[in-house]
């Protein structure tokens, strides 16, 4: 069974939809989230549905790690997206890390600075990472190798339940209605027609930030339902981690709260296939390798939560933000490839500034 560490936000939010809004939002995670703090702000009238409760998904389950860039290193974004992309989207989410935090206005969200480390697997990813450090300096971001590990001080960690439930916190009263499933859209001339149960919203504009399960709603969109799984140990008595660890293309990471519970997710590469999937369940296999990894990392307390949570890859594994193709009235704010934290209230302001 998941079991996720992180408690979800303490409030609740039942509702049921309205029978007409300006802007409907589809997901309560940190897109959801993000995407009505910045319309409220922009003083937009609109009303956020969720089929669960908030912070239920993969913003939920998360490592909570607030990372610059994409899952790959600096010397291959480069490659992939070409120079002067690979900076932006650096830029783009070291902004995000400094402006979520912002927003949550003080509240407690588990956040510290402690800068992450990125370790190699092998020699490949030795080689990039050491060519990423001098791509980096070059560009002006803060790196440095230290001769074992590429230190980017200025990422962070988080829980990330905390945050969602931050920013939620923030909306009008009424905004978020949670236990909505939305179940079917019609885009018509000048609105959008949703079915949840038995209840329809005429809505003037809608915005999926349903993520992993954005084709469950519109089976066009190409986002690829992605399995990571993690598990916690009780408070440790010392402290076995410095600081956040990302390793084997970001596949592996691990860290230790300042409470000391160690936090160690990943190992989909050892199983690639059997990951693309919307099965939430912990698997043996996987749960047998964090097992072992956490025990060389030198943890000694027992095992106390153990969960999997649900990614959406692109294709591009970038964001989709934006207008959707051949549905008019219709965003969307999702596809974040395992980098959501990273990504989505940046993203969520860039979509909210279209409508
Ligand atoms: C184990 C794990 C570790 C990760 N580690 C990190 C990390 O350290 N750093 C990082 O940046 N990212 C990490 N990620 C990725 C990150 O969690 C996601 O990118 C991010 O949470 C996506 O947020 P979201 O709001 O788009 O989606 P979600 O949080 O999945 O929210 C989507 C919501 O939409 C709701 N919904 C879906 N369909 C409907 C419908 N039809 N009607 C109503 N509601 C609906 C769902 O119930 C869900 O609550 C990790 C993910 C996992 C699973």
């Amino acid at each position: 069974m998941s079991t996720p560490f992180w408690a979800p936000p303490p409030e609740k939010y039942p509702g049921r939809p309205p029978a007409k809004a300006d802007v409907l939002i589809i997901g309560g995670g940190i897109a959801g989230t993000s995407l009505l703090w910045h319309l409220t702000n922009r003083r937009v009238d609109a009303v956020l549905v969720e089929r669960e409760h908030i912070a239920w998904g993969a913003s939920g389950r998360n490592a909570g790690f607030l990372l610059a860039g994409v899952a790959s290193s600096y010397a291959e974004a480069v490659r992939t997206y070409g120079r002067e992309k690979a900076r932006e989207l650096w830029e783009i989410t070291n902004e995000n890390h400094d402006r979520m935090i912002e927003a949550a206005r003080g509240q407690e969200v588990g956040h510290r600075r402690l800068g992450t480390a990125i370790l190699p697997s092998g020699e490949d990813e030795r080689a990039l990472l050491i060519e990423s450090e001098q791509l980096l300096q070059e560009d002006s971001f803060q790196a440095r190798w230290d001769g074992r590990r590429l230190i980017n001080p200025r990422d962070g960690e988080i829980n990330p339940a905390a945050m969602v439930g931050a920013l939620a916190r923030q909306a009008k009263p009424g905004a978020i209605r949670e236990g909505v499933h939305v179940t079917s859209m019609t885009p018509r001339a000048r609105d959008v027609v949703l079915t949840a149960g038995e209840d329809e919203c005429e809505a003037g504009v809608v915005i999926l930030a349903t993520n992993a399960y954005t084709p469950q709603l519109v089976p066009s969109v190409k986002i690829q339902p992605t399995r990571a799984q993690m598990l916690a140990t009780a408070p440790e008595s010392t402290t076995t981690i410095d600081i956040p660890v990302y390793s084997h293309f970001g596949y592996r990471y691990w860290r230790q709260l300042a409470t000391g519970e160690v936090l160690i997710g990943g190992w989909r590469d050892t199983t690639l296939e059997t990951e693309k999937t919307l099965d939430a369940e912990p698997t043996a296999e996987i749960q047998k390798q964090l097992d072992r990894a956490v025990r060389e990392l030198g943890a000694k307390a027992e095992v106390t939560h153990r969960w999997a949570g649900t990614m959406g890859f692109t294709e591009s594994g970038l964001p989709m933000a934006g207008p959707l193709e051949g549905m008019p009235h219709v965003y969307i704010c999702a596809g974040f490839t395992g980098h959501g934290m990273g990504f989505a209230f940046m993203t969520a302001k860039q979509v909210a500034e279209m409508i």
